[in-house]
């Protein structure tokens, strides 16, 4: 099998695999993952070329951090051939975007992961915080932690995409290394498309997550939690049991779609089980040497129009 693609983020000099491991499944966020099978699915993933890793200490209320930090050890493998990404910021308690409490955050997370440092450490979902607290307070303990050695780069994430460039306008270039945005790159709502040039021209490294659309764009549906419409969610399970009836997998063709554009420099998928490893990391080699199935996707996106780039609300209204 060709190996993985690995792509440029932004100015960091990293070089991120096209197809990310999103950890948050290993905190139990979509059933329940033993510690064996949360190990296999670290060691599938790394051993087909996926050298990028996303948790947060909110997953599974520290869970997916503990989890990752027994797999990545047990790879047994030299630090610098892997990047590990955590957040700080969003906690099972609630949200803190203190100097104070980000500080402290970033220790406790390098004790879960048995890490002395991690690679991104990105600020989590900041639209549930002050964005002013964010620019003032924030990033600057942010760049302490950069001076420290504990942190090499750093992030922001969210899901309201206006939040970006309200930061990024606001801080000194170079200051803030990387967006992470989710479930705005994907067949039913590509709306991160209009940022790109913005982030490219400042370059800011782009992340992209749930390419599932953290499940509605798989054939058993998403969890009981997902904030999507009704509506939404209907359209996508339509979707996916059209798929299924051409012989088609909807989770092959929404990660293809996500992958082919190559201004985002990784797609984070939550994976958690060696088959979902090498299901995805054989789609992507497959759409890095074919290309994607556009018959296909254009005929998802036929039945998806209806609800093209519906989302659904998050965060505080700004003052
Ligand atoms: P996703 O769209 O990647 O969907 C994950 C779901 O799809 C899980 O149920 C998983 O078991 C399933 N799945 C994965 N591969 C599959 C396959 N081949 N076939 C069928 N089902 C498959 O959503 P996600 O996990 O929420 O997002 C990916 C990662 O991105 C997260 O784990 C997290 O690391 C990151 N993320 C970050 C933020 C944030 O910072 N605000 C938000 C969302 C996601």
């Amino acid at each position: 099998m060709a190996p993985l693609e690995l792509r440029p983020l932004g100015n960091t000099g990293l070089k991120l695999s096209s197809v990310g491991f999103g950890a948050s499944p290993l905190g139990n966020v979509f059933g329940i993952v033993s510690e064996a099978d949360a190990i296999a699915t670290v060691r599938q993933a790394f051993t087909l070329g996926i050298n990028f890793f996303d948790t947060s200490p909110y997953y599974g209320g520290t869970l997916s951090e503990k989890m990752l930090g027994k797999a990545l050890k047990a790879l047994g493998v030299p630090r610098d051939e892997y990047i590990v990404s955590t957040k700080c910021g969003r906690y099972k308690e609630g949200f803190d975007f203190s100097a104070e409490r980000v500080t402290r955050s970033i220790d406790e997370s390098l004790e879960r992961l048995q890490l002395d440092y991690v690679d991104i450490l990105q600020c989590h979902d900041i639209e549930f915080g002050s964005l002013d607290q964010i620019v003032t307070e924030t990033i600057p303990a942010l760049l302490k932690l950069k001076e420290a050695g504990k942190v090499k780069f750093i992030g922001i994430t969210g899901l309201p995409l206006g939040i970006f460039s309200y930061v990024l306008d606001r801080v000194p270039p170079g200051t803030v290394d990387v967006i992470l945005s989710y479930c705005h790159y994907g067949i039913n709502d590509s709306t991160l498309e209009d940022l790109i040039p913005y982030l490219k021209c400042k370059g800011v490294g782009i992340i992209s997550a749930s390419p599932l659309a953290m499940g509605l764009l798989t054939e058993s549906g998403p969890p009981e939690w997902h904030p999507a419409s009704v509506e939404l969610k209907a359209a996508c399970q339509d979707a996916a049991a059209y798929c299924k009836e051409k012989g088609k997998n909807i989770s092959k063709l929404s990660l293809q779609y996500s992958l082919s554009n190559k201004d985002i420099s990784t797609i984070l998928v939550g994976m958690n089980s060696v088959k979902q490893v090498d299901e995805n990391v054989a789609a992507a080699v497959e759409v890095a040497t074919f290309g994607k199935d556009e018959k296909a996707i254009s005929e998802i996106e036929e039945i998806l129009k209806p609800v093209k780039n519906q989302t659904w609300p998050s965060g505080i209204q700004q003052s």
